[in-house]
């Protein structure tokens, strides 16, 4: 078969090129376009053919995202074994919805979701879904909080919907991220009905406002918290975010955790998580820090009953199988699936415990050796840098008349913009607490120190170039 065999040394050109390729994309809309378009032919072509113009049209507009110097959004790369473990999740073509359509595919996502549960420290017996991202984590976590605080309130949100429930009050810190909205607005929740708990200056929900918002609710109540920060990478204060929402008679509280929750996977960061384990659902990814391929998220839920009630789907075809017989559909919102479950796999396995917490350990000493690196050149860090995050700010150094602020602003973005061009690194701009930023995520399992300081260096000679 020597399509596959070709591919795989396309793919493996690919990968030995990523360190040193131009870290951004190097051709517009329109260039890909015209290289990629055009009307499909009545008549197929030859599948090598197609591979080969394919690999080769894509490749200015690919980004080495998977590089070790990609440190835009939270972005994480592909181990090698997790990107082995997809080839054959991708030939074997498992459908991974029911255990009678694979059930090597169905064992492997239990074993995966057990052993989750345990690196993560949540309670055991929680339920796993493998789903696309922190999105639908999100998402099918939140659909179970309402099937339960629902239920414990007399309604059956399944049968009778939300028109004419009891008002089910939702509350989410200043900085939650977007997708917790786009999660409620999925549910029926409509935004006015979100009370916004402000954040402290690290973007942390301040516990004790908490308190005074959930002290204005007196029905079903659902608490959204974040474990990293999108921006500054600091987790909410789980131990007494906890405590308030536990002291009421019918409240859930949920975690987003997508990145910062594999904190908990550290002993030496456990700490930054503490309470972590107290909520009742938790989101997390596995394509961000455990660098397994897209698309790969976890929901897992401390009451299977609710997480099973919100994703049932019956039909007399739809085998349930034994008890020891898992059916990955009944934890998702989809039905078929891509066997996510082997690259995670893959993963877990080769890193095994110490390599998973050795893994975020390095990524987060980098983030610091890279405030150090920008900060001893006089740039400001934003941020406290507790996990894998830097937010940095450049000041104009021509005018001495100080951070007039709107300078500020313009010469940051500036410096990104310069940064992106010159393609030794990536990364992106942000707002933070009303300033612009730099944003720095160090996230990939083969980023070095070395990578660091290359990069550094081409951020400041982008900071000096203007
Ligand atoms: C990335 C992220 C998400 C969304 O995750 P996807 O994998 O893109 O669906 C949600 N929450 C937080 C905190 C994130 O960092």
């Amino acid at each position: 078969m020597t399509l596959l065999d070709d591919t795989a040394r396309l793919a493996q050109a690919y990968l030995d090129g990523l360190p040193e390729r131009h870290v951004g994309a190097r051709a517009t809309a329109a260039e890909l376009m015209a290289a990629l378009g055009g009307p499909l032919a009545e008549d197929g072509a030859d599948p090598a053919a197609v591979i080969a113009a394919l690999a080769r049209n894509a490749d200015p507009g690919l980004v080495a995202t998977a590089g070790p110097r990609y440190f835009g959004f939270v972005t994480g790369g592909s181990l090698p074994v997790a990107v082995a473990a997809d080839w054959l999740a991708a030939a074997w073509d498992q459908n991974a919805a029911m255990y009678a359509m694979s059930p090597a595919a169905a064992v492997v996502e239990e074993i995966v979701g057990g052993w989750v549960v345990d690196l993560l420290g949540l309670p055991r017996g929680a339920s796993v879904g493998l789903v696309t991202g922190a999105q639908m984590a999100n998402v099918t976590a939140l659909a179970a909080a309402r099937h339960a605080v629902l239920q414990r309130a007399g309604w059956d949100v399944a049968a009778d919907g939300l028109a004419g429930a009891p008002p089910v009050d939702l509350v989410v810190g200043a900085e939650a991220h977007v997708t917790i909205g786009g999660a409620l607005k999925l549910l029926g929740f409509g935004s006015r009905r979100v009370r916004v708990v402000p954040a402290d200056d690290e973007g942390r929900m301040i516990a004790s406002e908490l308190a005074l918002t959930l002290r204005a609710c007196d029905g079903p109540t659902i608490v959204c918290a974040q474990a990293g920060n999108v921006n500054s990478g600091a987790s909410d204060p789980f131990d007494l975010i906890a405590a308030e929402v536990r002291a009421r008679e019918n409240a859930w509280l949920h975690i987003d955790g997508a990145f910062g929750l594999w904190a908990a996977a550290s002993p030496s960061l456990r700490a930054r998580v503490r309470g972590h384990a107290f909520a009742d659902s938790w989101a997390t990814d596995g394509h961000k820090w455990l660098n397994v391929p897209y698309d790969s998220g976890l929901v897992i839920v401390a009451h299977p009953a609710a997480h099973a009630a919100a994703m049932a789907r019956q039909a007399a075809y739809l085998a349930p199988g034994a008890a020891d017989e898992r059916s990955g559909m009944m934890w998702a919102p989809e039905a078929s699936r891509r066997a996510r479950g082997f690259a995670l796999y893959a993963a877990l396995r080769t890193l095994g415990r110490g390599g998973v917490a050795a893994l975020v350990d390095r990524c987060c000493a980098l983030a610091r050796r890279m405030a150090d690196r920008l900060r001893a050149a006089g740039v400001e860090i934003m941020n406290d840098v507790v996990l894998n995050q830097v937010l940095a700010r450049f000041t104009p150094a021509a005018h001495s008349d100080g951070d007039s602020g709107g300078d500020g602003d313009a010469h940051t973005r500036a410096v990104i913009a310069r940064v992106q061009a010159d393609g030794t690194c990536w990364l992106g701009g942000t707002v933070w607490r009303e300033r612009a930023a730099m944003r720095i995520s160090i996230s990939n399992w083969s980023t070095s120190e070395a990578d660091v300081d290359r990069s550094a260096e081409a951020i400041l000679a982008a900071a000096r170039a203007g």
